[in-house]
């Protein structure tokens, strides 16, 4: 099997064959310019980044299939690529080779109101889906923060979480059929449009959350929901973030109502987010917020649990809870919440961006440990979150005052404590954003070998020249 240096150059041969395949204007070959863009994804370290030697922009199946049996063919290394903003390199060509771009592939295939289901490709917007089928009732139920960009190929390749679930869960609840293009070039389907199918081993389950590793998607069946028809969010300000994240297992547990969300925001990314997006909302007087959705088919429903919940709130120690009971102010503060990472990403590049996921209950120790380690080591850990389902995003912010030198030295080992404290509370070193090649390393912190291996093995069945997306998630 070949190694990560070990696959043959993309000549001028093979790019006069890659033309033949998709059409000349579809294939970027030479212009360092052009390709430097699909050099990274949302990691900010440049150290992550790699360059692809030659971009191809397939339309079909078919096209696909050529490209792998000829990469196959040829030992050249191919990387797909949704929109670009994962969070933890899955999309970056790492060996150079061929990185396939899945955008012209931007399809609805099928809208099958009868079912209940929706079939695209996988370039189409996320957000673009409830655009779709919002007038027939109906929506899909994923929500990850970066839905106005991010394709939905990449989402079943991440398995992407985001705002929704709490209540609706990941994205991987909604895919029942996939067609994939296997690493060896072959055009397989997978599922339909069954609500239940137990006929031999769960191969869509294995292809969610894959990591672009197994197999390319060129069309998704998804799930759909009926729209619900009522929606209130609530921002409940604590004076500090322990006593916020306090609430997050009492209302999960004690209220019998399952929220739609549960974000929680510390003081200083709400700041941060405010000052990106020149927006006003009340962070000043709060240590750390929890924007609490609630939705449902009746507003009388709704009306009862958001009361419900807003009541909770107040008891374990909220200093004020607003309502947001339309359009524009709950989009107005979920906006706050959505760039949050963009904002950051803006500030500084020195800083690593966390995924940490915990059983709900040990939220509380896992806010109160992060404090502690920013303490020990003297750098910045804003803090915010999924925290309805125990997944707590942070920034690990180099403090400006530090020549880089020691900002390289101490990033890794707040990194391994971090890590460390998610396992000792139970919990795991990515909730949603993946492993790739940032986390690649500290997997064996989290999985046992044995375990490991078992991954190995199921990788090597698919893809024996190791042609697919080389050097993620663990080295074959
Ligand atoms: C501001 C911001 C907010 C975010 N919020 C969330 C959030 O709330 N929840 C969450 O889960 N994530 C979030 N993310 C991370 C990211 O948006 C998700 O991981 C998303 O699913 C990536 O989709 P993409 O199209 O950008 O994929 P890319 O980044 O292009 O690729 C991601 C992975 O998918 C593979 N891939 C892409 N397309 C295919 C395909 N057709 N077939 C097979 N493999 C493929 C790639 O090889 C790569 O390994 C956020 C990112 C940003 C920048």
């Amino acid at each position: 099997m070949a190694s990560i240096d070990r696959y043959n150059p993309v000549t001028s041969e093979i790019v006069a064959e890659l033309s033949g395949i998709v059409g000349e204007k579809y294939v970027i070959f030479g212009d360092a310019e052009k390709l430097q863009a699909w050099s990274h994804d949302e990691v900010a370290e440049e150290r992550y980044a790699h360059m692809p030697e030659v971009a191809v922009r397939p339309a079909t199946a078919d096209e696909i299939a050529a490209i792998m049996q000829l990469a196959n063919r040829e030992m050249i290394a191919v990387t797909p690529r949704g929109a670009g903003s994962g969070l933890s390199g899955g999309a970056v060509p790492l060996a150079g080779g061929i990185v396939l771009l899945t955008g012209r592939m931007n399809k609805v295939v099928e809208i099958d109101l009868a079912n209940m289901m929706i079939t695209v490709e996988p370039g189409v917007v996320t957000n673009e889906i409830n655009d779709l089928i919002r007038d027939d009732g109906l929506f899909y139920a994923g929500y990850p923060m970066s839905l106005e960009t991010c394709y939905i190929g990449g989402n079943v390749a991440e398995n992407a979480g985001g705002g929704k679930a709490v209540k609706y869960g990941v994205t991987g609840r909604y895919v029942t059929g996939l067609e994939v293009v296997t690493p060896t070039g072959e055009i397989v389907q997978l599922g339909g449009k069954l609500v239940k199918d137990v006929t031999g081993y769960n191969l869509i389950g294995l292809m969610v959350g894959s990591e672009g590793t197994l197999g390319i998607f060129t069309k998704i069946t998804l799930k759909l929901m009926p729209l619900p028809t009522a929606n209130v969010d609530l921002l409940c300000l604590f004076e500090s973030a322990e006593q916020a994240i306090g609430a997050v297992p009492k209302i999960m547990t004690g209220s019998g109502i399952i929220p739609t969300a549960i974000e929680f925001m510390d003081r200083s990314a709400v700041r941060a987010s405010c000052e990106y997006l020149n927006e006003t909302i009340p962070y000043e007087r709060a240590g750390a917020m929890l924007l609490i959705t609630v939705d449902g088919s009746g507003a009388e429903q709704v009306e009862r649990e958001y009361e419900a919940i807003g009541e909770m709130c107040l008891e374990a120690g909220a200093i004020e809870v607003y309502v947001a009971d339309n359009f524009t102010t709950s989009e107005r503060i979920w906006k706050v919440r959505r760039n949050i990472g963009e904002a950051y990403g803006i500030v500084t590049r020195y800083q690593s961006s966390e995924d940490l996921v915990v059983p709900i209950s040990e939220i509380p120790a896992l806010v109160t440990g992060m404090g502690r380690i920013a303490d020990k080591y003297g750098v910045q850990i804003p803090c915010y979150g999924h925290a309805g389902d125990g997944n707590m995003h942070t920034r690990v912010v180099m403090n400006p005052d530090w020549p880089v030198e020691k900002w390289e030295k101490t990033l890794p080992v707040v990194l391994k404590e971090l890590y460390e404290l998610a396992k000792s509370l139970g919990g795991t070193i990515s909730g949603e954003h993946g492993i790739g090649h940032k986390r690649k390393k500290y997997l064996p912190l989290v999985m046992a070998e044995p375990v490991i291996d078992v991954m190995r093995a199921i990788k090597k069945a698919w893809d024996p020249n190791n042609i697919l997306n080389p050097g993620k998630i663990f080295d074959v």
